[in-house]
Order: structure tokens, then sequence, then C-alpha cells
């Protein structure tokens, strides 16, 4: 099936493109690094790669290692913010804030010198507190947010992978203290401890990049999910949400992931991106090996070469 270019009106083939940038990315291997904080992490192959497109008309492509589960980590962050939003509104708002932070994901001092206000829900100060909010509405944040995408996406395979999830709970003391920090303040209610277990425990959710491209869909469809067949969220929803990922879904380089990709996306230190082309579709990309700021090196490759032969940009 041809896809059309809205930037050049041409006509292309995503499964080919697909295809391409798989060869094109592989000289950049050997570059990155993959994240070795979290011990089990380490443990992955560092040169797999796959990248799968969700086209808002329901095709689904893939390709290399686009059925390989792999750790989501601060990708959960996204779907943990549009439950937040579905179940409260705009109250999380009051705890969290939504402007860039322009530091590390892991930042400590910034989140004390703003007595405990933790910047956007996608530093994990914020995300911590998000976390904190669903645990007042379920004892398995980790399920329910299992439950959304298996359902988003129309997925029934993927779950969380315990060994990562003990691996990162045992030696998460950079978050134990962002958590304390939180909980000096009032920012979250439960005890530090049970929502860093919890945050730890959403992070070791382990999908494919097929199946993360649709069960973000609803994000490129106004809320509306074409593979479950319903409503996931509000459009008003979609587009605070989208609003955020431009600004905060990158870390650091946020700024330049838009320059170089210009669409929403958020990473993850296990290596993915996702990425929001509103009315199109989305693409989600897997590579370990990371950048100097957490991002997938190859991974931020593949999506500007996509972006650039796609014309899928919002800028
Ligand atoms: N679980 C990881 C952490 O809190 C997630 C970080 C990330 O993916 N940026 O350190």
């Amino acid at each position: 099936m041809m896809t059309r270019n809205p930037q050049t009106g041409s006509e292309f083939s995503l499964a080919v493109l697909l295809d391409d940038i798989c060869d094109h990315v592989r000289p950049a291997f050997g570059r990155g690094k993959v994240a070795d904080y979290i011990p089990e992490l380490a443990r992955v192959n560092p040169r797999k790669f796959g990248m799968a497109v969700a086209t808002v008309d329901s095709e689904i492509i893939g390709a290399g290692d686009c059925d390989e589960p792999f750790s989501l980590q601060s990708i959960t962050k996204l779907f943990a913010l549009i439950l937040v939003l579905n179940r409260g509104g705009d109250e999380i708002w009051t705890r969290v804030g939504k402007e860039p932070s322009g530091t590390a994901f892991n930042h400590l001092a910034l989140l004390e010198a703003e007595r405990g206000a933790p910047r956007n829900p996608f530093v994990n100060a914020g995300a911590l507190a998000v976390t904190d909010y669903l645990m007042a509405r379920t004892k398995d944040v980790a399920g329910l947010m299992a439950g959304f995408i298996r359902v988003a996406g129309g997925v029934d395979s993927g779950g969380v992978n315990e060994v990562v999830a003990a691996s990162e709970i045992a030696t998460a003391f950079q978050n134990r203290a962002i958590a304390n920090i939180l909980k000096a303040h009032d920012t979250i209610d439960h005890a530090p401890d049970a929502v860093v277990d919890a945050y730890c425990r959403q992070c070791a959710l382990e999908f494919s990049v097929r199946d993360l491209a649709r069960a973000a869909l609803p994000l490129a469809l106004q809320g509306f999910s074409p593979l479950a067949g319903e409503t996931m969220m509000a459009p008003r929803l979609v587009r605070r949400v989208n609003a955020v990922l431009m600004t905060s879904g990158m870390y650091e380089s946020t700024g330049s992931f838009a320059y170089r990709v210009g669409l929403p996306a958020k990473s993850g230190v296990g290596g993915g991106i996702v990425a929001v082309a509103p009315g199109r579709g989305v693409v989600a990309v897997w590579s370990p090996e990371l950048d100097r700021v957490g991002n997938s090196l190859v991974g931020t490759i593949a999506l500007e070469l996509f972006a650039q032969n796609s014309g899928w940009s919002i800028l």
C-alpha cells in the first residue's frame, strides 16, 4: 500500500522506507552505550534494532526486531500521564508542572530548589508523583498500564519483566532520594519506598515496538483507537499530552530532537522511542545503545530519516 508524503505530495511505501532505514542505520552501531545503571538492562544485545509504524488507517508495518519485547522504562510515563488525566482530569497539574526541565531525567537538586514541585510528568520526580496519584486508584499501577496498552493496541502479549523490576528496585537509590524529597513537601501521599517500588515495576513493562506503535495510536487520532474500536481518551487531553511530549518528552535533548525530527515523542533508557504524527500515525523504534542524555542513538537517527522521507512532521 502506498502513502502520500504530505510535504512533497509524492507517493511512497512505508514498508520499503522502514527496510531502507534498517540498512542505513547500521553504521551508527557502536557509537552509543547501553544503560547499565540498572544492572539487568546491561544484559541486552546492544545491536538490536526494530521499528514499527501504525497508521490512522490501521495499517501496521514493522521492520527488524519489531516483534521483540523490550524494556519500556520512561516510555511508561506517557501511558501513566494518559491514565492520570483520564481518571483525575486536570487535578494532577496541581502537583506537577508542564515546563521543560533542561536537566537530567533523574535530577535531584532542581526538585529541592523548587520545593518538591516537579517540572513535568516526564522527569522522574513528576512520574513518581503521577504513579503516587494512580496508587490511590489501583493496587497495581503496572497492571493498569499494561491493561491500557493491551486494549488500546489490541495486543495480548507483554507484561512486567520481574527480573528487571527487581534489579531496578534493588538499585533505585537516586529515585528513593527523589521520592523522599517529594514526600517531605507533601507532593506524594504514599510512603516513598512504596511509590518507588510501584514506579520501578511500571518501568519494567516490556512490549515490542509493534505493540507500542499500536497502543499509542489514539494520540494520533483524537483519542480514538481504531484497533480497539473505542475512544481511549478525550480529544482535549490528547492535545495536552502531545504538547507536553513535544516540550519535555526527550529529556535535555527535547529541543534538538524537535529540530531533527519534528514530532512529539517519548524515550526510555531501554532504547525505545515512540513518536506521534497527529492525523497520520505513530512510529516506534527500539535500539538499546543510548546517547549522552539517555536517548536511543540509533533510534533517533532512524526517526530523523523517517521524518525526512515520509514528510510526517508537525513543523
Ligand atoms: N526506570 C528508569 C529510572 O527511573 C527510567 C529512566 C528512563 O527511562 N529515562 O531511572
